[in-house]
C-alpha cells in the first residue's frame, strides 16, 4: 500500500465500510504479504506440520509437558514473541505477522487454543496495559515461553455477563497486598500457566485486573473439564482463597478492568477468526486428499458433482474468511503504526486503535467460526463413514470446531455487539449513519434507474460492486427503520439486531472478497481469474441470503404503507439478473482437486 493509501485509510472513521464500497488500492489482502510475512507464515506452517501434528495423539491425552515443550520450541522460532517489542525480548512485528501465525498454526486446534491462551489473551493485557516494571518483570519470560500466560475473566455464574463477576479483592491494612477470593472458571492453560490476568472487584465494587502468579499463597487450580473437543488443551478453574497479590500487581487503573477485559477480547476474537480461516484451509486439504483417492462407482468421489459442491463450499468459505481477516488486519496495522509505543499515553492510544476495529473483530469472529463449522461438517461428510470414526482427523476437527462459537464472546453476544456498536457510534456522531440513510432514501425515491441492474459496464466486477452496494444500503435502510420504530426499545429487539448484524457481516465479508478480487485483477495476478469466480459466486449467493433476512426483518420494523414502501425499496436494491453458479462452483472444485488443497496462496 502506498503512503497516501495508508493515510487515507488511517483517518477513515471506525467501521467506514458501512459508508461505501471501499477502494481496492487501500485494501490489504493476502497478496500484499511482504517477504517477511511469507517467511513467518512458512515458519508457522512448518512448525505446525512437523512438530505439532505428529504429537496430536500425545496432546489429546493431555500430556501438558509436551504442550509446554512445544510452546518452548515455538518461542525458539520466535513465534510466541511476534507482538512483544524488542526491548522486552520480543520481535515487535506488525499485526499482520501475528495474525499469520494464528492462521498458519491452525493444523491441530488444541495446540492453537493453548498458543492463543498464552500469546494472545495471556500476554497482551500486560503488553497493552502493564506498567514499565510489570512489562520488564513478565514479558521477556512470556515471550520466551519460560513462563506461560492465561486469562481469567469468566466465572461459573458470569460468562457473557462478565462484569457480574463475584471474585473480590480487599486491600490489606498495610496497603501492600490485596487478598483475592473467588473462583474463576473455564481458564485456558490453567494446568500449566505461571501467570494469570485475573479480574476481581475491589471492595466488591471496583472491577479491576490483577497479575496473579501461580505460586502466590492462596492460588490453586481445579480439575480438568471433560470437554467435547479441543481435548488437548487445558481448561480448569482458578481458585483464589485469600490469594495474596502485591499491590504493584494491579494491572491498569483501579475500577477500569472492563477496558482491559473488552479490548483484549477484541484481539482474542480477531485472532480466533484468523485461526478459523486456517482451520478451514486444513479441513479442505484433508477433504481434497480423501476425495481424490476414495473410489466409488469406479471413479474418485471428487468427480461427483455433489462432492465437488462441498469442496467448492469449503474453498469459498476460506477465500471469504481470509479476505475479511486480512482486510481488517490492514485497518488495525494502519492505526497501530501511527502510535509511538514509548509515549506515556501509548496504552490509551492502543486501546482506542483496537476499539476502532471492534466491529470488524466481531465480524471476523462470527463469520470465521460459522464458516469453519460448515467446513468441518463437509469434511466429515466427504469422508463418509470414515469421517465418523476417530481414526481420521475429520472427526476430531468436527468436535474441535464447535467451541469457537462459544468462547471469546458467544456469537449471539458478538452479533448484538456489531449492531449495537454501529448504532452507538452513529448516536455519538462518530459515524454519519443518519445522513447516509437519508441519502439512500432520497436516491431511491428519485426516478433514477434501479441501482441493482446488471447492464453492461466496462469495469470488471462492476455488477458485483453494485450488488453489494445494494446489500449495504438495505442494511442501513432497515437499521434506520428499526431505530425509528423502536428507539430505546430496540435493545429488546434482539432478533432484529441480530438480523441487521447478519446483513452487516455480509457487507463486510462480500466487500472484502470483491475488493481483493478487483485488486488481483488490476495487478494481473495469476490467480485473478479464480478469485473473480469466487467473488462472483459469493456475491450471488450472498444476495439470496440477504433477501431472506430482509423478508424476516421488514414486517417487524415497518407496517402498512410504510412496509409496502420499504419492501419496494428493498426489491430495487436487491434487483439482479440470475447468475449460473453451478458451473463456476465446479471450476472452483476442479482447482481444489488439482492443487490438492485450497488453491489460492
Ligand atoms: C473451552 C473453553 C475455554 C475457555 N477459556 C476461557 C479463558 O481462558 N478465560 C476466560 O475468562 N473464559 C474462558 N472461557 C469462557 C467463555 O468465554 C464463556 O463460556 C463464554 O463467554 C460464555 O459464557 P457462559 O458459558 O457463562 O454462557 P452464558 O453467558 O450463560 O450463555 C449461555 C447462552 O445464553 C446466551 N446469552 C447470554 N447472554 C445473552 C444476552 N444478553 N442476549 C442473548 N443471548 C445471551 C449465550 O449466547 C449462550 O447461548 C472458556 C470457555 C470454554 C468452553
Amino acid at each position: 500500500m502506498s503512503q497516501s493509501d495508508i493515510a487515507r485509510s488511517a483517518t477513515a472513521p471506525p467501521a467506514s465500510f458501512v459508508l461505501g464500497p471501499g477502494d481496492p488500492a487501500a485494501t490489504f489482502t493476502p497478496e500484499d504479504f511482504s517477504e517477511q510475512h511469507q517467511l513467518i507464515a512458512q515458519t508457522a506452517e512448518q512448525f505446525a506440520r512437523q512438530e505439532v501434528v505428529p504429537k496430536a495423539e500425545e496432546l489429546e491425552h493431555q500430556d501438558f509437558a509436551a504442550t509446554r515443550a512445544l510452546l518452548k520450541k515455538a518461542a525458539e522460532l520466535g513465534l510466541t514473541a511476534i507482538d512483544i517489542p524488542e526491548r522486552y525480548g520480543g520481535l515487535g512485528l506488525d499485526f499482520a505477522s501475528s495474525t499469520l501465525v494464528y492462521d498458519r498454526l491452525a493444523k491441530y486446534a488444541s495446540f492453537s487454543v493453548s498458543f492463543g491462551g498464552h500469546t494472545g489473551i495471556g500476554m497482551l493485557p500486560i503488553l497493552y496495559f502493564g506498567t514499565e516494571d510489570q512489562k520488564r518483570r513478565y514479558l521477556p519470560k512470556l515471550a520466551a515461553s519460560d513462563w506461560i500466560g492465561a486469562y481469567a475473566l469468566s466465572e461459573a455464574s458470569s460468562g457473557s455477563d462478565a462484569l457480574a463477576a463475584r471474585a473480590r479483592a480487599d486491600l490489606e491494612p498495610d496497603g501492600k497486598h490485596y487478598l483475592l477470593n473467588g473462583e474463576k472458571m473455564w481458564i485456558t492453560n490453567a494446568a500449566f500457566a505461571d501467570v494469570f490476568t485475573v479480574f476481581a472487584k475491589i471492595g466488591g465494587e471496583k472491577f479491576t485486573a490483577f497479575l496473579v502468579e501461580k505460586d502466590f499463597p492462596g492460588v490453586s487450580v481445579g480439575a480438568e473439564e471433560n470437554k467435547m473437543g479441543i481435548k488437548g488443551s487445558s481448561t480448569r478453574s482458578l481458585i483464589l482463597n485469600n490469594a495474596r497479590v502485591p499491590a504493584e500487581n494491579v494491572l491498569g487503573e483501579i475500577g477500569k478492568g472492563h477496558h482491559i477485559a473488552f479490548n483484549i477480547l477484541n484481539v482474542g476474537r480477531f485472532k480466533l477468526g484468523a485461526g478459523c480461516a486456517g482451520g478451514a484451509r486444513t479441513a479442505l486439504e484433508q477433504a481434497a486428499a480423501y476425495a481424490k483417492q476414495r473410489q466409488a462407482f469406479g471413479r474418485p468421489i471428487a468427480q461427483f458433482g455433489l462432492v465437488a459442491q462441498m469442496l467448492a463450499d469449503m474453498a469459498l468459505g476460506v477465500y471469504a474468511g481470509e479476505s475479511a481477516v486480512y482486510r481488517a488486519v490492514g485497518l488495525i496495522d494502519q492505526r497501530l503504526e501511527s502510535i509511538d509505543k514509548d509515549a506515556a499515553d501509548a496504552p490509551a492510544q492502543i486501546r482506542m486503535a483496537l476499539e476502532a476495529a471492534a466491529v470488524e473483530c466481531s465480524i471476523v469472529k462470527v463469520f470465521g467460526s460459522e464458516m469453519l463449522d460448515r467446513a468441518v461438517d463437509a469434511n466429515v461428510q466427504i469422508h463418509g463413514g470414515y469421517g465418523f470414526v476417530r481414526e481420521y482427523p475429520a472427526e476430531r476437527g468436527y468436535r474441535d470446531s464447535r467451541v469457537n462459537r462459544i468462547f471469546e464472546g458467544t456469537n449471539e453476544i458478538n452479533r448484538l455487539l456489531i449492531t449495537g456498536m454501529l448504532l452507538r457510534r452513529a448516536m455519538k456522531g462518530e459515524l454519519p449513519l443518519l445522513a447516509e440513510v437519508n441519502a439512500i432514501t432520497q436516491e431511491l425515491m428519485a426516478a433514477a434507474p434501479a441501482p441493482g441492474g446488471d447492464e453492461a459496464d466496462g469495469e470488471p466486477l462492476a455488477p458485483e460492486t453494485r450488488r453489494i452496494e445494494g446489500v449495504r444500503k438495505l442494511a442501513l435502510l432497515l437499521a434506520g427503520a428499526a431505530f425509528q420504530k423502536y428507539r430505546e426499545g430496540l435493545e429488546q429487539e434482539q432478533e432484529v439486531l441480530a438480523g441487521l448484524a447478519d446483513l452487516i457481516i455480509q457487507v463486510f465479508v462480500l466487500q472484502s472478497a470483491l475488493l481483493r478480487a478487483r485488486k488481483m485483477a488490476a495487478a494481473g495476478h495469476r490467480n485473478a481469474p479464480l478469485a473473480r469466480t469466487m467473488a462472483r459466486v459469493l456475491v450471488a449467493e450472498g444476495l439470496d441470503r440477504s433477501e431472506a433476512i430482509s423478508h424476516r426483518l421488514l414486517p417487524r420494523v415497518a407496517e402498512g404503507d410504510m412496509l409496502r414502501a420499504q419492501a419496494a425499496m428493498a426489491r430495487r436494491l436487491l434487483k439482479r439478473d440470475l447468475i449460473e453458479v453451478i458451473a463456476p462452483r465446479r471450476e472452483i472444485a476442479a482447482a481444489v482437486v488439482e492443487a490438492g488443497r485450497y488453491p489460492l496462496g
